[in-house]
């Protein structure tokens, strides 16, 4: 095989072990990705370009954290950061054959259910559902749109942060509007379904017992939801209609009363650019400290009465949260943190934790501590646990099952 085999234009006649996926994720001005081969779970490289513009940046590393040297090139703009990668990969693994390529997609509508394989039709409706995600959903068309032109007749899959949740109960579905905006898809989709798939799965092989019952997963992050998780399927979520509410995130408000923008509008005479600008970049963790930090960890080290008001706060939007999610549930099994926060902060952890006693909830300071799978304590009723998410393996998963390479397949 020759140097420019990753450009891959087919995979016939490849052995399995020469072929490789690739995840995407794009953002509005990020880039992450990981090329995953045959089979397993470790990638064979992981990397993010960033501030995608005049000033972007390359990260790319190996499967043992080891750093590889990108190749030259400005990341003026998705196409050319996506093509900055490829020709990275290229001269990292020349002998690799992408087989298909998996993307996060924000928003799957109401039909999507599963990944699909894109192709013109699937492009066309995913380009009407930008209007309900107009800060993601363009950049994640940006992503295959560049991967169709880089890997031309490759299987370009789309795997939706919405679709775990679409088979969720009616009266989670709705908002208390005039039907007809129901019916024009204003609805409550939630996201950060790929992750709640990945824990489900996972909590599945390494806690059967408790998946066949009732679940709460906090995935804490930048982005921050929760999801209630009754036998396996999304019941609740807090994220609704946009990633905007629920739980306060980074820079995001979470749970906001609407008369908010109508104040907002009529009283401050703001346009929608500006409140969108307050509600995604603004808020959060970054607005309610006062703008000193949109970063747990910051605020964590800071120890101010800032940084104190704003823990406070989202530790009690996920007690209440919680709670609403058991009673949904009619209690609760076990509660599982993942995301940046959930798995590295034992403050927050052990703060939600607090005074959750009457649910069965009690953890272990020393696991807590140690961060290890299972943190509450031997007594207590509902398990805790801490299991770390991997959307890129989804990711990954769909693309090879869109091959018809099942996990198992001899390589
Ligand atoms: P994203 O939603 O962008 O994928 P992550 O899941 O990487 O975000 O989470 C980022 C968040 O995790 C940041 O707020 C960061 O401060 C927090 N975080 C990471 N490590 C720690 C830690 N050791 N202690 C507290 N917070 C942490």
């Amino acid at each position: 095989m020759t140097a420019d085999t990753i450009t891959a234009e087919a995979t016939a006649g490849a052995a399995w072990h020469d072929v490789g996926f690739l995840a995407l994720n794009a953002g509005s001005s990020s880039l992450k990705f990981a090329v995953f081969p045959a089979q397993g779970e470790t990638a064979l490289a992981t990397g993010q370009a960033d501030r995608i513009g005049p000033e972007g940046t390359l990260k790319i590393k190996d499967a043992a954290g080891q750093p590889i040297e990108p190749a030259q090139g400005a990341l003026t703009s998705h196409d050319t950061a996506l093509a900055i990668v490829i020709a990275t990969l290229k001269r990292a693994f020349p002998d690799l054959r992408i087989a298909a390529v998996g993307h996060r997609v924000v928003h799957g509508g109401i039909h999507y259910t599963a990944p699909v394989v894109v192709d013109e039709n699937v492009l066309q409706t995913l380009s009407t559902l930008s209007s309900f995600a107009p800060l993601h959903q363009p950049h994640n068309m940006s992503g295959i749109r560049a991967a169709m032109e880089a890997f031309p007749g490759v299987a370009q899959i789309a795997c939706f942060d919405t679709a775990f949740h679409r088979g969720q109960p009616l009266v989670n579905d709705m908002f208390a509007l005039p039907h007809r905006y129901y019916e024009q898809g204003v609805r409550r989709y939630g996201f950060h379904g790929l992750s709640y798939e990945y824990i489900t799965g996972e909590m599945a092989r390494i806690a059967p017992h408790l998946m066949a019952g009732r679940v709460v997963v906090a995935h804490l992050g930048n982005g921050a939801s929760m999801c209630a998780i009754y036998r396996g399927r999304s019941v609740a979520s807090s994220m609704g209609f946009s990633a905007l509410d629920g739980l306060p995130m980074g820079t995001r408000c979470g749970q906001l009363d609407p008369g908010v923008m109508l104040y907002m509008l009529d009283q401050e005479k703001l346009n929608t650019a500006q409140i969108r600008q307050i509600l995604y970049n603004e808020s959060g963790l970054l607005g309610l400290s006062g703008g000193l930090s949109n970063d747990m960890r910051t605020l964590e080290e800071a120890d101010t009465p800032e940084s104190h008001r704003t823990i406070d706060y989202f530790v009690f939007r996920i007690q209440r949260e919680l709670g609403a999610m058991a009673a949904v549930m009619g209690g609760i099994d076990a509660l599982v943190f993942c995301g940046g926060i959930g798995e590295n902060s034992r403050v927050i952890r052990r703060r939600v934790c607090e005074r959750l006693g009457w649910m069965g909830i009690e953890i272990d300071h020393g696991r807590n501590a140690e961060s290890a799978t299972v943190i509450s304590s031997e007594f207590a009723r509902t398990t805790v646990m801490i299991v770390p998410t991997r959307e890129d393996l989804v990711i990954a998963r769909a693309a090879r099952a869109a091959v018809g390479l099942p996990e198992t397949a001899a390589t």
